[in-house]
């Protein structure tokens, strides 16, 4: 036996059940290759604006280098508390109920590990953000998936939501603006959900990321609705709408008891969110919502642009109604997700993302990021277009 079989068979049970994500064979299949336009990352293709660069440097030439307090720099807690009454109607307590995270990946961990005790099932409303069931694997938990439907444009209905509860369910997993679908829920759509729920004595972790990134419907919030605020966990952050992804900063808002519970795990294992980064997103939120606007226009185009030019070469795509990403069906084509993305790949050079890696109900789909230039989505429509007719 050589030294790193030894390893491996001694590596903990749980970390050897989860596997790498799907998404990085892509990636590291594209990286090798030249010419590749690619529809493939989850990230804002925005330089984050100057103003909040400058005031993570001048943070740092002011000398603030130390840790902040392990609930994040009161000032930032204050300005989101603020923020998310005044975008969202979300009222929470700077003091108790807001926490700042390394990115809202973070919050997702923390929030599953302060609820989620081993054997508890989670449902996992996929298709959905990759990394929601490794980390309720993680936790001891079992992750249990519920696959939305296109017929529905991807939302969760309470039929499928009661199905899928047993006596041992004790969270819901959401994500609206969906990746990748680009899904968004009403309110009344949400009343629906929020019954179910309430009548199970369920908890939810509404990972609300993509917020600001609604098109048509302004966002609405399942801990608005009554006697949901006490059972949800709602999970926002810089990344997106502040084209913030390197910052690694997110935050939760949370009730008390559960806010209290998520600081313990963090300030054993994070301490605090990284302080330059904090200045940054403090002034983010004083001066920057007006470069969100700009932003968010400027995706709203790309997404009526996508869904217009996907119709229009045989690709039909239901129109999402947030985030960035566009999630055709390529039923018609004859080829599963892994097949069409990695052929496309091969002979179009355009990067895309299978749908069967975000879960049950992807397998059909591909998932498209437009948060690339007019330029690339103009070229990649006429690649994808040539791949169609070549193959169908
Ligand atoms: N939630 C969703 C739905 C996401 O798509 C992503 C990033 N792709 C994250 C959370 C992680 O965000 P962060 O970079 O702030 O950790």
């Amino acid at each position: 036996m050589t030294n790193s079989t030894r390893i491996n068979q001694r590596l903990s049970k749980t970390v050897q059940s989860i596997q790498p994500s799907g998404i990085r064979r892509f990636f590291d299949l594209a990286s090798t290759m030249d010419n590749i336009i690619s529809l493939g990352v989850g990230e804002p293709d925005f330089v984050t604006p100057w103003n909040i660069r400058e005031a993570a440097f001048s943070s740092m030439e002011r000398g603030f280098t130390a840790y902040t307090a392990n609930a994040g720099l009161l000032e930032l807690r204050e300005e989101i508390s603020k923020y998310m009454s005044q975008e969202f109607s979300l009222h929470y307590s700077p003091a108790s109920e807001v926490l700042v995270t390394v990115g809202a990946s973070e919050a997702i961990d923390i929030a599953i590990r302060s609820l989620v005790d081993p054997g508890d099932e989670v449902i996992v409303v996929e298709p959905t953000f990759v990394s929601y069931a490794p980390i309720v694997s993680l936790a001891g938990g079992v992750p249990v998936s519920v696959g939305t439907k296109k017929e529905d444009a991807f939302k969760l209905t309470p039929a499928q939501l009661e199905a899928a509860i047993t006596p041992k369910t004790k969270l819901v997993m959401l994500c609206f603006p969906n990746n990748p679908t680009g899904a968004v829920m009403t309110k009344e759509e949400l009343e629906l959900i929020s019954h179910v729920i309430k009548k199970h004595d369920l908890l939810v972790l509404s990972d609300e990321i993509y917020a600001e990134l609604s098109y048509d419907t302004s966002h609405y919030s399942i801990a608005r609705l009554p006697d949901m605020r006490e059972r949800t966990v709602v999970i926002s952050g810089f990344s997106k709408a502040f084209a913030m992804t390197g910052w690694r900063l997110g935050f939760t808002l949370a009730p008390e008891d559960i806010t209290a519970a998520m600081l313990k795990i963090h300030q054993y294992t994070m301490m605090c969110a990284s302080t330059p980064a904090q200045y940054g997103a403090l002034e983010a939120l004083q001066n920057g919502l007006a470069d969100v606007k700009k932003m968010v226009q400027s995706y709203h185009q790309r997404r009526n642009f996508v869904v217009k030019s996907f119709a229009e070469i045989g690709l039909p795509c239901h129109t999402p109604g947030g985030a960035f990403y566009a999630f055709p069906s390529i039923k018609n084509t004859g080829f599963d997700s892994g097949e069409f993305a990695e052929k496309l790949l091969l002979e179009e050079r355009v990067a895309v993302v299978p749908g069967n890696v975000f879960g049950a109900g992807g397998e059909g789909h591909i998932r498209c990021s437009y948060a690339t230039s007019m330029e690339n989505l103009e070229e990649s429509v006429r690649r994808i277009g040539q791949f169609l007719e070549k193959h169908c």
